[in-house]
């Protein structure tokens, strides 16, 4: 890679931030351009910049305002709504280097870091101190907390312990224009104003890049009991005991697979999981003072009242490991047995059974294979449909199912999406989730903190193409 490029913007950037964190070789940037979502695929950026300091990321920002170049946030990469993908012209700042842990605050609860650290990287520091950092995604080993800010992350933690919004303390933040600002407190509590840091929580790199993020902790939790597994022969029962669960009792995770989705994870890793059940529920409990067993029983007695037909609790952690780590690899299982794409829809919890039995009607209709799994006691769930291939016709008609599964969420007052974001691929639902008044407070807020409108400019609502 050459040091000097005839492009101006680009050479202003490397006298700016140095040669190191530059990169315009468009063989390297490639593999910036593109997250983990299988149906969209980013433009070739103009510059990636991989910034290590605040004063850096703010410097790349005011130079792209000068030039009006289009800026796009980017963290680990995982993202399954495109969110992150490039724009054509655009300079990409990925703030993956910047990874350090900063403080963890023992008495009030709270750890800094910077955004690029990977979330099982704060988890696994803050529980040696016998804290608990809860939000956990299917991708905590690869997912950066500054990601999960931006796209509200959610996982099995959050049925009891809520998603990434409840643990949003105070953010550093660089402004569209490049400000550096601190926004909220690190009070447990404050009623003075606007919450501003939480207008950041799921703004999917629309509003600024997330420098700093201070998170809330919670003092660890006792070890899991146990882990139940139920099996159900019919979908209105296991929709059943989930609302029955829901209403009676917090387990600590309670999750869902469809048969479709144990056939995939038994294909690949055979775990024995039951491959009769219609559907099946994961659930664990960790209340404190052996009162978990209990809660585990309550549950294996709701099932069994709902309709289970196979009730299985192990108090083998490495046993309840395995069930987990399969939950989640069901995407990557679904993924083995061809085109796979990925939905991410929420219902309320009251709703769910009948979610998944809409689903599988759907599935039914245009006879594409749809497996669907996810956190089940938060109504929020990931129908995975799975092609034969990739032809013009069957992609159309793909198209066609996966817009009928959002409708049908959103008819049963649910959400377009549950944590991945509306990114690139869910755009175009979000006037059938949001009133015109609710947009248009959307885009005047953008407007108002991005009034070049260079800030992810494509995404959520923002692209020409919605107006
Ligand atoms: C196998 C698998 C399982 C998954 N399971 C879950 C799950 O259970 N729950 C869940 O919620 N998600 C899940 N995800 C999706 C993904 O991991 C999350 O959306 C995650 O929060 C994205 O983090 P990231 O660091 O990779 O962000 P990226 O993909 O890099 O970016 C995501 C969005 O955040 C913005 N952004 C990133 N960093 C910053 C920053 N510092 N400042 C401002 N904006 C920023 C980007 O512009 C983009 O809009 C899964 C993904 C995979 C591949």
């Amino acid at each position: 890679m050459g040091s000097m490029s005839s492009d101006i913007f680009v050479n202003r950037l490397r006298d700016a931030i140095g040669q190191d964190h530059v990169v315009a070789d468009p063989d390297l940037m490639n593999s910036y351009r593109t997250d983990r979502t299988t149906t969209v695929e980013g433009d070739m950026p103009r510059v990636v910049t991989t910034p290590t300091t605040a004063t850096q990321v703010a410097t790349v920002v005011k130079l792209a305002n000068e030039f009006k170049v289009p800026v796009i946030p980017q963290g680990a990469l995982s993202g399954l709504a495109g969110g992150a993908d490039p724009i054509s012209g655009s300079v990409v700042i990925n703030v993956a280097k910047m990874n350090a842990i900063l403080d963890i605050d023992h008495v009030n609860l709270l750890a800094t870091v910077e955004p690029g650290v990977i979330n099982r990287s704060l988890k696994d520091a803050v529980a040696k101190e016998g804290f608990f950092y809860p939000p956990d995604p299917g991708s905590y080993s690869f997912c950066s907390i500054g990601g999960n800010i931006a796209t509200n992350a959610g996982g099995l933690c959050c049925v009891k312990y809520g998603v990434t919004a409840d643990y949003v303390s105070q953010l550093e933040i660089v402004s569209p224009t490049g400000e550096m600002m601190v926004l909220g407190r690190k009070t447990k509590k404050s009623s003075a104003g606007y919450r501003l840091a939480q207008l950041f929580v799921g703004s999917e790199g629309t509003l600024g890049v997330v420098t700093k993020a201070t998170m809330r902790l919670r003092h660890a939790p006792a070890p899991v009991a146990g882990t139940v597994v139920a099996s159900f022969s019919s979908l209105e029962e296991m929709g059943d005991a989930l609302r029955e669960i829901a209403s009676k009792l917090s387990p600590s995770l309670l999750e869902v697979m469809d048969r479709e989705t144990v056939l995939a994870i038994n294909s690949w890793r055979n775990l024995g999981i039951d491959e009769e059940a219609e559907a099946i529920i994961v659930a664990q409990s960790d209340v404190k003072g052996g009162e978990g067993t209990e809660e585990l029983k309550l549950i294996e007695a709701i099932c069994a009242t709902s309709g289970s037909g196979e009730i299985y609790r192990t108090e083998d952690p490495e046993e309840a490991d395995a069930l987990l780590e399969a939950r989640r690899l069901a995407l990557t299982a679904l993924e083995r047995l061809g085109p796979a794409i990925l939905d991410d829809v929420g219902v309320p919890v009251s709703r769910i059974g009948e979610m998944i039995s809409k689903i599988a009607e759907i599935s039914r209709n245009y006879e594409i294979r749809v497996g669907t799994f996810g956190h089940g006691g938060d109504g929020n769930l990931h129908p995975t449909l799975v092609l034969p291939s990739r032809s013009p016709d069957v992609l159309k008609l793909a198209e066609r199912c996966f817009a009928d599964i959002v409708t049908a969420a959103l008819s049963m007052g649910g959400t377009i999406s549950g944590e991945h974001g509306v990114g690139l691929i869910k755009r175009e639902f979000m006037k059938d989730q949001y009133g015109p008044l609710e947009i248009e407070w959307m885009r005047k807020i953008k407007s108002v903190l991005d009034p070049n409108g260079l800030f992810n400019p494509n995404k959520i609502v923002f692209g020409d193409q919605l107006v």
